[in-house]
């Protein structure tokens, strides 16, 4: 259709598109410019202009979130409040130990601060109107009403953004990290109008992580190539190779976390993560649990299941698990699970044989009630299966979060490659590798990007 045709002047419509590239392209100056509006760089901007900074943010996409929005279930944090009102007890030194059984290479003091922080960025969330108050384990706290975490923290973060100073900049990509004698200026971005630099004191790289980038993943993580993604369009990595010309260092690049949870529909791919979460097993198709389903380690737990018979396995709930989570009971609505009263009647709609299921879920009731889970389960034993209808979901792996990254220092500066750190170009969040390996994706956000601040700041 042409303009005439659209009612439009043809004339007038010219003139705009030119006025927006003029605009468009004048460079811009701030104090602190932050790449990415996910939960990492929204939290630095908010927190930098609460304290009086220029802060300019920019977004590729056309709305914010990034991968956040994407969080499913759980903010990791110990020993908070919570925690403790409900007997989840363990202590952060505990837990820190325990996760560097399960990863050595993980940076315990990091951990540690991290944790130690916690309670204050969760408290700074539900000031914000998150209510992240729910304690799902002793290393875990969801949404009071079991609604998405991420949905939750972008919601709750973006309308603080809408009130703040933040100049935020959405359908503008870095393209570009400036340089000049080896000291970084700003970035270089493109919009629809053209290309403009914004020079700024101080950069920060919040830009998430690579698994939604098919060439990313060939190059970064080949292993995995192929695999269904999980993660936000905006995950597509462009950012690493900026880096590296700036003479950057990446690390653990080949790195990433699987979802053992991801239930593909009509070409959507959901993160049925909650479902486990919410005390679920995970069942093959002869009816049989085959490993400790809540094994921390996805990327292990996801090997396990490829393992099986058969592209997929089930996850198996009750209606205690469904009334305890809304994002449950809106897949539920989207028609994802098979429901039935009976086991029997649920293993005939799985095809799976009802002799096996039946007794795979005595079996685990027995587990719930004396401790003891033949494959060493010790984590969210929270259903018995006592309580139907019965729920099954298929699910099989997904590429989700990628867990190395840029490197950063203690004080999240970017690393060069001579072992130094940029004086004024800091990462956090997905795209860094903070030695974490994102056993926390959420909380390092807001954590991490409240630290970021503070350096900047000089705090
Ligand atoms: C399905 C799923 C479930 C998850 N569940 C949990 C959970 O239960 N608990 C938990 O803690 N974590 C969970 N995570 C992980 C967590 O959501 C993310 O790792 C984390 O929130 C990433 O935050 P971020 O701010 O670093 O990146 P993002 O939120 O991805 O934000 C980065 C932003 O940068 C933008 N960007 C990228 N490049 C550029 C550029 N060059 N210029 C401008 N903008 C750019 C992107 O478009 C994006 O909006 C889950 C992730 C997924 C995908």
């Amino acid at each position: 259709m042409c303009l005439d045709e659209a009612g439009l002047d043809a004339e007038e419509w010219k003139s705009r598109t030119v006025e927006v590239q003029q605009e468009a392209k004048e460079d811009v100056t701030c104090d602190t410019v932050v790449v990415g509006a996910g939960g990492a760089g929204i939290r630095v901007a908010l927190e930098l202009a609460d304290n009086g900074q220029n802060v300019i943010l920019v977004e590729k996409q056309s709305m914010v979130g990034g991968a956040t929005n994407l969080a499913a279930t759980y903010f990791v944090a110990v020993d908070t409040t919570y925690q403790q009102e409900d007997g989840m007890k363990i202590s952060i030194d505990d837990y820190v130990a325990q996760t560097a059984e399960t990863n050595p290479d993980i940076d315990s003091d990091r951990l540690r601060l991290l944790l130690e922080n916690s309670q204050e960025s969760l408290d700074w969330l539900n000031s914000l109107g998150t209510n992240i108050t729910r304690p799902l384990s002793n290393y875990q706290v969801a949404t009071e009403d079991g609604s998405s975490l991420g949905a939750a923290i972008v919601k709750a973060m973006s309308s603080a953004l809408e009130q703040s100073s933040v100049d935020l900049r959405l359908d503008t990509e870095a393209v570009e990290i400036l340089t000049e004698n080896g000291a970084v200026t700003g970035v270089r971005v493109r919009d629809a109008g053209g290309e403009y630099s914004i020079l700024a004191d101080s950069v920060v790289l919040a830009s998430g992580g690579f698994v939604s980038g098919t060439e990313a993943v060939e190059k970064y993580a080949p292993e995995w190539a192929g695999l269904p993604s999980t993660s936000a369009a905006g995950s597509t990595g462009e950012m690493f190779g900026l880096v590296e010309q700036i003479g950057g260092v990446l690390s653990n690049m080949d790195v990433v976390r699987l979802n053992p949870s991801v239930h593909s529909e009509n070409g959507v791919n959901s993160s049925l993560s909650a479902a486990r979460a919410e005390g679920g097993i995970i069942v093959n198709q002869q009816g049989l649990r085959f490993c400790n389903d809540y094994y921390p380690d996805y990327t292990t737990l996801s090997k396990w299941m490829v393992e099986q018979e058969g592209d997929y396995v089930y996850i198996l709930i009750d209606q205690t698990a469904m009334d305890n989570s809304k994002r449950l009971q809106g897949f539920k609505d989207m028609g994802y699970f098979l429901e039935a009263d009976t086991l029997e009647e649920l293993a005939e709609k799985m095809g799976v044989p009802a002799d096996n299921l039946v007794k795979t879920v005595e079996a685990y009731q027995e587990a719930v009630r004396t401790g003891g889970d033949e494959f060493g389960r010790t984590n969210n034993l929270s259903i018995d299966f006592s309580n139907p209808p019965y729920y099954a979901v298929t699910t099989s792996p997904g590429l989700q979060v990628s867990l190395g990254g840029i490197l950063v220092d203690d004080t999240m500066r970017v690393q060069k490659q001579d072992g130094t750190s940029f004086d004024n170009l800091y990462a956090v969040g997905e795209c860094a590798d903070d030695g974490l390996f994102g056993c926390a994706p959420t909380n390092i956000n807001i954590t991490f990007g409240k630290m970021v601040a503070d350096q900047i700041l000089g705090r």
